[in-house]
């Protein structure tokens, strides 16, 4: 009988810090062995030949809102995961809030475990909410084994799931520091962007440009300024979610100087798309924070090519076709959230590696190994190396295709990428051990 499960040969290895032409020896959903220089002698049951092809730590997606169960019909955790593992994700991360019931309690949390367990193809982890109302039931959720609490700053489109007034921020971060958790936060200013929206829809202008304005820059970078203190204050370790602009990165690499503990994490569609392809494209690209300039998207690369985005969420955030119209053209009233579970690497190869000279290994940092590190999964997770579950994305980097709806798993086949064409691919997906998607 064979040492191993599973051999890949010849495969260009792929981490943080390298990148090797090697095999990977595989047993009981653990890699067990790494060659560089001779081939693993034995055989196996199963072997890859992965000539030509390049071995990624699986993607670890740490902002994904599958809204099962109450909202299945948004998406689910049988049609997601799918996508996921399409697209080389190998664990993701389920925010609390599209769900019915949202996860801010115990109850809550079995309910979607439950669901996630019976329906995954993947690895997951979910998140659990910070509302004004579950300050107590946090230690619970931390005990259920939530991956860290999300909370948002203004309102999150969900009456289920409130956002966070300053005080309940203050306390929610307070109880977080104490259970040595991690609160993550949709940072937009209220404020600003209530008022610039009446503003707006008061003088009837509704295009996707005057939602875009209605949410400008400032509106972020005041509440994340304001969040930071509070991280300051408490010393709870904090994660910005879905930063559009390079200006919100820089405040957070300020405040990493300072000595906070503070990570924040970018969008493929933030890296690719902007206002203009908005404007074209309808409510399928519409999300908060809005999508910005040419400009900006060019700043955002600058600070992902020098390290200082920790971390790439989809932030996928499907919704039926129904919700993802304008009535009468007015951009406000469609449902936010873009679909692109499936994308993230496809748009960090062809956007970033290929038109960017952006290196692999940043890649990998960002979609697996910082992730993995931030979130306390560490070398389990986001790491090829003896030990480590063999959570592996098989691609083939020069390989060009164009994105078809026929080639989408979600629930509902939308997303601003169709069309798109795009150099890298995903050829295979390995969940500790188990081949959960091959191309084709
Ligand atoms: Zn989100």
């Amino acid at each position: 009988m064979s040492d191993y499960d599973l051999i890949i040969r010849n495969g260009i290895i792929v981490t943080s810090d390298n990148c090797f032409k090697g095999d990977i020896g595989i047993k009981e959903g653990k890699i067990i062995e790494i060659t560089a220089q001779a081939p693993i002698k034995d055989k196996a049951e199963k072997e890859i030949d992965a000539v030509g092809y390049h071995i990624l730590p699986g993607l670890i997606d740490t902002h994904v809102h599958l809204n099962e169960p109450g909202r299945t019909e948004w998406e689910g955790f049988s049609t997601g995961s799918k996508s996921l593992a399409a697209g080389g994700v190998t664990t993701f991360f389920d925010m609390p809030l599209n769900s019915n019931p949202p996860t801010i309690n115990k109850v809550g949390f079995e309910l979607k475990q439950e669901q996630a367990h019976m329906k995954s193809v993947t690895d997951y982890r979910l998140w659990g909410g910070l509302v004004p109302e579950n300050v107590s039931n946090l230690e619970e959720l931390h005990h259920c084994g939530v991956i860290g609490f999300k909370a948002f700053m203004s309102p999150s489109g969900i009456d289920e799931f409130h956002h966070s007034d300053d005080v309940t921020l203050f306390k929610g971060m307070n109880e977080i520091a104490r259970l040595g958790s991690i609160l993550a936060v949709h940072a937009e200013s209220t404020v600003i962007t209530d008022q610039l929206a009446c503003q707006k829809q008061n003088e009837g202008k509704v295009s996707a440009k005057d939602f875009c304005e209605s949410r400008p820059i400032i509106s972020e970078l005041e509440a994340v300024r304001r969040v930071l203190s509070y991280a300051e204050a408490t010393g709870c370790k904090l994660h910005i979610v879905h930063a559009s602009s390079s200006k919100v990165v820089k405040l957070v690499t300020e405040a990493k100087q300072r000595g906070i503990d503070v990570s924040v994490e970018t969008c493929p569609h933030y890296l690719s798309l902007t206002v203009e392809d908005f404007t074209e494209l309808g409510p399928i690209a519409k999300c908060a924070p809005p999508l910005r300039d040419t400009e900006e998207v060019e700043f955002l690369w600058a600070a992902f090519a020098n390290g200082e985005i920790d971390v790439i969420g989809s932030d996928h955030s499907p919704a039926p076709p129904n919700m993802k119209q304008a009535l009468n053209g007015n951009l406000f009233r469609a449902w936010g959230g873009i679909s692109g579970a499936q994308s993230t690497l496809s748009v960090l190869l062809e956007e970033g590696y290929w038109k960017r000279n952006i290196p692999l290994q940043r890649i990998v940092q960002t979609v697996s190994t910082n992730p993995a590190k931030r979130f306390g999964l560490f070398p389990t997770k986001g790491s090829i190396s003896v030990g480590s579950d063999a959570d592996l994305a098989i691609i083939h980097l020069n390989q060009r295709f164009t994105l078809k709806k026929e080639d989408l798993f979600y629930r509902h086949p939308h997303s601003p990428y169709i069309g798109k064409v795009f150099r890298g691919k995903n050829v295979t997906t390995i969940v500790k051990g188990s081949i959960v998607f091959t191309d084709g």
